[in-house]
């Protein structure tokens, strides 16, 4: 399984809602537009471009990357819905996940560079390492990790010590 932040590093929250058929086209401007999950008589989604990549509603207090979005729009499992994008959007592979790690690492070290995915996904995705391979829990951790950092939840030389952990788990 591929990593929602290497998602976030291939398509932006604009192109999602478009395939989707979702939102209102506009500009790729912070926008507002009509929740896609729900009702929406008032346009209550925000759509965040450039770093953050993503959508937030203030109704349901909930927010979506690109691929919780395709799991929340098209009722999908993770899985599901990372297929969904590799196709719809025509996308190779990731191959170098140590690199993606040692790019991380660089990110917390100077700026951040926001690979957006929500806890809760997170932790859905955490439920689903059991039985699977070594490259998917660590693609899996290093999101985990991410977010932590990403919502201050950990500090950096905590999330620096655990991207280390995460390397040396997919060198050996
Ligand atoms: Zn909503």
């Amino acid at each position: 399984m591929i990593s929602a932040a290497w998602f976030s590093s291939q398509i932006t929250i604009f192109q999602v809602l478009e395939a989707l058929g979702v939102g209102d086209g506009g500009p790729e401007e912070t926008r507002q537009i009509a929740c896609p999950v729900h009702q929406d008589r008032r346009p209550s989604a925000r759509v965040y471009g450039g770093d953050e990549n993503r959508l937030y509603c203030f109704t349901c207090g909930r927010g979506w990357d690109v691929v919780g979005l395709v799991m929340a729009v098209q009722h999908l499992t993770y899985p599901a819905a990372a297929d969904w994008l590799m196709e719809t959007f025509n996308l190779g592979r990731p191959s170098d996940l140590p690199g993606q790690i040692r790019q991380a690492l660089l990110s917390t070290a100077t700026s951040i560079q926001p690979l957006f995915s929500m806890t809760e996904q997170a932790l859905r995705e955490s439920r689903l390492t059991m039985g699977c391979d070594r490259y998917t829990r660590a693609s899996m951790a290093l999101d985990v990790v991410q977010e932590l950092y990403l919502t201050k939840a950990i500090d950096r030389k905590t999330a620096q010590q655990d991207l280390t952990r995460i390397l040396r788990f997919v060198k050996r």
